[in-house]
């Protein structure tokens, strides 16, 4: 029996272990794709700590997938092995519910998350289901799309989606995995760019990304700042404190959203800045395989890229504990070179 490699987290609060196992054969309605790289997510978190209820373990994590499809289940029409394909954080959606007769797919009633629901990308072979299988372009090569599938995905689709128009004032608060792209997307989008960070050091780079205005949040007061401009249409929230999201609120322009898509623990907001603003705050889910394939066309025509540090799959303990130092610049992506 031919055999492939994982590192997958035995119980919540494990090490990973790199294990050899049967190489799968995809069920009806799914593919099995080769992988060649898979990006490592500060996601992976609910993985590794047993933060996702009803998690099943052994688990292989991973929702940054990219790799070339290798075999394909039963009742599958529209993808071939030898297709150069990925998998981001929608690990695919029923169809026949009522929220996905509305069109909401990303709500599914029985909705998977790769690598949480079932075995994700830090592997040699994963199986997933059409609905979650993106096209790759040509132009983009394993390492650069596999983080554009969850990190790239997730700011692009709330920033296009945010109703903020060309020439508005939009910030992106943080400059990190998710703020790096944000910002580059958000200038290539036609906005009016400001990068809040901590500290003079990453101004060179926010302005490299693309920002036209870049915030030090250490020296200056971002809400002043903001005001001076008119304040903000959007804010998009990076950051993982919610004490640091919600000090820029009062940024906002009238009718403005803080459009929040880092996971911070909690979001204390006062209602009169909400109330007398008109402000909003919004979440955004990622988005699904579709939204995946205009991200990476739109990165590609546009020349957004993700800096990431790579390491070989065989050392993933190390690059997990290189994501969640928060060192990395910026994304941490494992490459399979020794896969048989
Ligand atoms: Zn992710
Ligand atoms: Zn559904």
């Amino acid at each position: 029996m031919k055999t492939m490699r994982v590192a997958q987290i035995p119980a919540a609060k494990g090490r990973f272990e790199i294990v050899e196992r049967p190489i799968p054969e995809p069920p009806l309605g799914s593919v099995r794709i080769k992988v060649t790289a898979c990006g490592i997510c500060h996601s992976d978190v609910l993985v590794k700590e047993g933060l996702w209820p009803g998690i099943q373990y052994p688990r292989v994590p991973g929702h940054e997938v990219t790799g070339t499809i290798d075999a394909v289940g039963a009742g599958v029409t529209r993808w071939q092995p030898g297709q150069r394909v990925g998998v981001g954080w929608n690990g695919g959606y029923c169809g026949q519910c009522d929220n996905c007769r509305r069109g909401n797919f990303f709500a599914c009633e029985t909705g998977q998350v790769t690598g949480v629901s079932f075995d994700g990308g830090y592997g040699e072979y994963m199986i997933a289901p059409v609905s979650a299988v993106v096209r790759i372009p040509d132009e983009l090569s394993p390492v650069d799309a596999a983080p554009l599938l969850c990190a790239g995905l997730t700011t692009f689709n709330a920033l296009r989606n945010s109703g903020a128009r060309p020439g508005d004032l939009v910030a992106v608060h943080g400059i990190g995995g998710l703020g790096h792209l944000g910002v580059q997307y958000a200038a290539r989008l036609g906005f009016n760019t400001v990068a809040i960070a901590r500290g003079k050091d990453k101004e060179p780079l926010a302005r490299q990304l693309g920002a036209a205005i870049y915030i030090d949040s250490q020296s200056q007061d971002p809400v002043a700042e903001l005001q001076k401009m008119g304040g903000a249409s959007v804010i998009i929230a990076t950051v993982t404190a919610g004490t640091a999201m919600s000090a820029v609120v009062p940024g906002l322009a009238p009718n403005g959203t803080l459009l929040v898509i880092g996971a911070a623990d909690s979001l204390p907001l006062l209602p009169v800045v909400l109330i007398g603003g008109q402000r909003s705050a919004k979440g955004w889910y990622s988005g699904m395989s579709i939204d995946s394939e205009d991200t990476l066309a739109f990165s590609n025509r546009t020349g957004v890229k993700s800096m990431n540090e790579t390491f070989p799959f065989e050392r993933v303990g190390e690059a997990f504990e290189r994501m969640i130092s928060g060192k990395a610049r910026f994304r941490v992506v494992l490459t399979m070179g020794g896969s048989k």
